[in-house]
């Protein structure tokens, strides 16, 4: 079978560091352009946006959207408008009504969820499957001068600030709980000159079951990035984002095969099936605290 010819859109972070490496490494792509309004990758057509990649008639099959979330469901819209099917980097948008409205038709729409792809969480939805949950904790902690230098889309409106990383979290827990979760009560601290919230504080209701949710964007200590669930059948914990599995204290064997190569086998897959998969529950919860969130002034804050 011929590869699916991609065009990879937004050449930032995610794309340098996962993107390109798992596209190369995956013999279902073919890279045959680059969208971004500054950066270029060796070797490949440059356009600098989506209009520009519609309007050379360049043969695309794909594309693979690493933009920031604001603007992105405008250019998923455009893409599948142009035919070509479509993968979302996370979160798919801003809200889940933007995201609600594209409409793939015959395409394939896919909202990639990286960390639904760790190790750790097959694992962790069999082994949560059989039991009954008491509660949950979420302890997601990290230094955004470290891992997000110079984002200010992630602190503008609509980046959703400490949500950016904190919905990975969220993707998680929307994969290993069998029940709907519904966020109760939010504390949202904003700083003085940004729109997003840089610390974040949430209660969640999963059945009877509690789920508790610190998220933290200025943790300048050992990065965290955990998950606890209590059962009636014991206790089970993730860390790492997933790539780590603990279960009663015992670490577990994982079969490691990377996010990103598994995020583009299965967009592969599901081109191959007709298929879309676009889950929005981890986007409705983070809605759901920005809508219901009590917020609380914080200091102004500078990269
Ligand atoms: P980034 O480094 O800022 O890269 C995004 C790229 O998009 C920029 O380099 C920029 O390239 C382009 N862009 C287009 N419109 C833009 C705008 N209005 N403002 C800023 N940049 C714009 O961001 P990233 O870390 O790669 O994150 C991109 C997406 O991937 C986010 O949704 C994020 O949640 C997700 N993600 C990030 C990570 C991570 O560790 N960083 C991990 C997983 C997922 P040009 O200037 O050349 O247009």
């Amino acid at each position: 079978m011929q590869p699916l010819r991609l065009a990879l859109v937004g050449i930032g972070k995610i794309a340098r560091d996962q993107h390109l490496p798992a596209i190369a490494g995956d013999a279902g792509f073919d890279l045959v352009a680059a969208v971004s309004r500054n950066a270029r990758v060796d070797g490949v057509a440059h356009f600098t946006d989506m209009g520009a990649l519609i309007a050379s008639g360049l043969a695309v099959d794909a594309v693979s959207l690493c933009t920031p979330p604001q603007g992105r469901a405008a250019q998923a819209a455009l893409a599948l408008a142009a035919g070509w099917h479509v993968m979302l980097e996370k979160p798919p948008g801003v809200t889940p009504a933007e995201v609600r409205r594209l409409e793939p038709g015959d395409r394939t729409l896919y909202a990639s969820w990286h960390s639904r792809a760790a190790a750790g969480v097959a694992p962790a939805r069999a082994w949560v499957a059989g039991r009954r949950i008491l509660s949950v904790r979420i302890d997601w902690r990290e230094d955004i001068r470290r891992w997000h230098p110079g984002q200010d889309w992630i602190l503008a409106a609509g980046g959703m600030g400490v949500f950016d990383p904190g919905i990975n979290a969220l993707s998680i827990l929307t994969a290993i709980l069998p029940l709907p979760v519904a966020v109760t009560a939010a504390r949202l601290a904003i700083p003085a000159n940004r729109a997003a919230p840089i610390s974040a504080a949430l209660t969640m209701a999963h059945g009877a079951a509690v789920i508790s949710a610190d998220f933290d964007f200025l943790h300048s200590g050992a990065q965290q990035w955990d998950i606890s669930v209590e059962s009636d059948g014991g206790r089970l914990v993730l860390r790492d984002g997933g790539a780590r599995l603990v279960i009663d204290g015992v670490a577990q064997p994982l079969v490691e095969s990377g996010e990103y190569p598994g995020l583009y086998r299965r967009f592969a897959e599901l081109i191959a099936a007709g298929q879309s998969d676009c889950d929005l529950a981890p986007l409705e919860l983070v809605a759901q605290a920005l809508r219901i969130g009590e917020t609380i002034a914080a200091p102004a804050f500078s990269f």
